[in-house]
């Protein structure tokens, strides 16, 4: 059996009056991510560990932010379509393991509904899709509202 891991990170801006998507789960907050697509950094990140364990380039390389097509777009079906390139090469995911840094709104109880969304479009178990929380303790451009970053690993086999 052949396995392969990868990882990926994002980062976004966050402004007042947006919309804040995480893990495919709508937060409220007061602030969401400024993107071309709905902004959500942590399926990001997982899309990018994604293709990045199974060779397959980038996010950016196969869903440019220049194109109309994928203007406001749900970035569940972003992950849909990373797994169904890694899919196509034969992989199947194993785990995924990520962390959200995010100075507020707390993300804690969002993580169950988060980890089963993931789980669903990536042919995993809740239980094979770990989201951590943290913070920078008022550090930085995360500790000032400014942005959230989300870290993802995966394991893949084939
Ligand atoms: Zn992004």
């Amino acid at each position: 059996m052949k396995i392969r891991t990868g990882q990926g990170i994002d980062f976004h801006r966050l402004e007042k009056g947006r919309a804040l998507w995480l893990g495919g789960v709508n937060i409220p907050s007061d602030k969401g991510c400024v993107a071309h697509s709905d902004g959500d950094v942590l399926l990001h990140a997982i899309c990018d560990a994604l293709l990045g364990a199974a060779g397959l380039r980038d996010i950016g390389f196969h869903f440019p932010d220049t194109s109309n097509e994928f203007r406001n777009i749900d970035s569940k079906i972003l992950l849909g379509r990373s797994y169904e390139m890694i899919r196509g090469k034969g992989f199947h995911v194993v785990n995924i393991d990520s962390t959200v840094c995010l100075e507020r709104p707390k993300i804690s109880p969002f993580i169950p509904e988060m980890r089963s969304v993931i789980a669903g479009i990536t042919g995993t178990d809740p239980d094979d899709v770990s989201i951590k929380a943290t913070t920078t303790e008022e550090m930085g451009f995360t500790g000032r509202g400014e942005g959230v970053v989300a870290i993802a690993s995966v394991l893949l086999r084939q």
